[in-house]
């Protein structure tokens, strides 16, 4: 599979982005995902990769986020040299990161680490929805709380993913005032067919379309990816 590995989002929050190759994904139990496929444990050819992709990063936006189909903890400390050195050299101000909730105690030292250099850490977590009985159950997205406050604490910002059987427009409108309420930011994904057996509930995709996308379009806190390739990186289209 080819993937694009940098692109520059243009409207809300404007930043790089870069898509990082690490050695995996340690939950990979998700069952509407199958990007953490894109894992190596060769270290050498992942930082090869990596410094490709990040050598494209000029900085013009001061913003970068850095992703890597698992946890920003599952990169190799090569890796993070590598973003340490480009964060510097190109300004960087404000890194954004995504992490599952397994490695939420790795944070406040991440925070220091790039706190120390001047950058803002933003860690984002794919909580998918705040309905734990649908999350675990179903999606088996392995956070162990319930409480969207305490989920939280120790990150900044969320992804939903709609689209799914199951999901109405008053639970998808519930997900998202939930995560606003207690988050940052919430990034929307919509759920598109991929190698798994969870489909795309196309009636739900087009009450989203129809009564949710309209209410948050223009909100500056809400992302929004119809497609999962709209921030410019993952397959080729
Ligand atoms: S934690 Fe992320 S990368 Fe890992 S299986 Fe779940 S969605 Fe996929």
């Amino acid at each position: 599979m080819e993937l694009s590995r940098y692109s520059v989002i243009e409207d809300k929050n404007p930043r790089e982005i870069v898509l990082l190759r690490g050695r995996g994904c340690a939950w990979k139990r998700c069952r509407f995902c199958d990007y953490h496929l894109d894992a190596s444990l060769d270290e050498q050819d992942n930082l090869a990769l990596n410094r490709e992709a990040l050598s494209h990063v000029t900085g013009q936006y001061h913003r970068l986020e850095v992703i890597n189909s698992g946890s920003f903890a599952e990169l190799h400390p090569s890796t993070l040299l590598e973003i340490d050195r480009v964060c510097q050299e190109r300004n960087i101000q404000d890194l954004h990161v995504e992490s599952h909730w397994l490695f939420r105690k790795t944070l406040p030292g991440l925070r220091e680490h790039f706190d120390a250099m001047g950058i803002r850490l933003h860690v984002k977590i794919g909580v998918e929805t705040f309905d734990a009985v649908y999350r675990e159950q179903v999606l088996d997205k392995g956070i162990d709380e319930t409480d969207p406050a305490v989920i939280a604490a120790p990150f900044d910002d969320c992804c939903l993913l709609f689209g799914l059987s199951g999901q109405s427009v008053e639970s998808m409108k519930r997900d998202v005032e939930t995560g606003l309420a207690h988050f940052h930011r919430v990034c929307i994904n919509i759920m598109v067919p991929n190698t798994t057996s969870v489909q795309p509930d196309l009636a739900v995709r087009e009450a989203f379309v129809r009564e949710i996308y309209p209410l948050y379009k223009d909100n500056p806190r809400v992302d929004i990816l119809l497609e999962n390739t709209d921030f410019g990186v993952g397959e080729k289209l």
